[in-house]
């Protein structure tokens, strides 16, 4: 199951069988975020194969996405003027982490990416719930690292209290994680009639709160310090 897009492509005749496939624009179905750098991509697709098995056509694409240049490969069965992707190679790509995070917290880096590995492959409500779990993880793991509270205290809060206790005073924090609690709850809500949730808004704000994070483990751990001399010689 991939969770798709429509593309029109543009063929020339001869690559199709027979003269009522031989419109030039073609639709045909891609993933709705490149594998290899997980955007959404308008790419440039072209039809490399065609071959025909047991009475069904199939076309081999490749796609070079427009954000990251690199290929991903699509098998689609034809059907008339349009096809449908039945095959994608790769499948999924993980994202980069840098190493302070993934020091600081696996759990949220293996949340994180079955949650984008969930989203690639289209179960989008199961992406939404992971990608919620998973900033919770990255708080907590923050939390404790940075010794804001004991780690009984950070083991019994909820999200929404966690939030409070770790962000309250800094709203930089604060308001993109409680967009991203707020958008995942809505995906894992049975009532979808006040949904509002959408994928990337809620990744786009649950990477401020990585930002944020991020920024004061390097912070913490810089490459370079100053001389401890440095502010008498001044
Ligand atoms: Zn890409």
């Amino acid at each position: 199951m991939y969770l798709t897009k429509d593309v029109k492509v543009l063929f020339s005749s001869p690559e199709f069988f027979s003269n009522e496939l031989s419109q030039n624009w073609h639709t045909i179905e891609i993933p709705a975020l490149c594998p290899n750098c997980g955007v959404g991509f308008g790419p440039t697709s072209v039809c490399r194969n065609k071959f025909s098995e047991e009475g069904e056509y199939f076309y081999f694409f490749t796609h070079k996405c427009n954000i990251c240049f690199k290929y991903c490969l699509t098998l689609q069965i034809v059907s008339n003027d349009r096809t449908r992707l039945i095959a994608a190679y790769p499948k999924t790509q993980l994202r980069q982490f840098d190493q302070l995070l993934r020091d600081l917290s696996p759990e949220f880096i293996d949340m994180y990416q079955a949650s984008l590995s969930s989203e690639q492959n289209g179960y989008a409500n199961l992406a939404g719930i992971g990608y919620r779990s998973a900033m919770e993880l990255l708080i907590k793991d923050y939390a404790l690292d940075f010794e804001l509270s004991s780690k009984e205290d950070i083991s019994r809060l909820n999200l929404n209290r966690a939030i409070d206790k770790f962000f309250g005073n800094d709203e930089n924090a604060m308001i993109p994680a409680d967009v991203v609690r707020t958008f995942g709850n809505n995906f894992a809500h049975w009532d979808k009639s006040q949904k509002y949730a959408d994928l990337e808004t809620l990744k786009a704000y649950l990477d401020l709160v990585v930002q944020f994070i991020y920024s004061r483990l390097m912070i913490k751990h810089p490459p370079v310090k100053r001389d401890k001399g440095w502010k008498s010689r001044n």
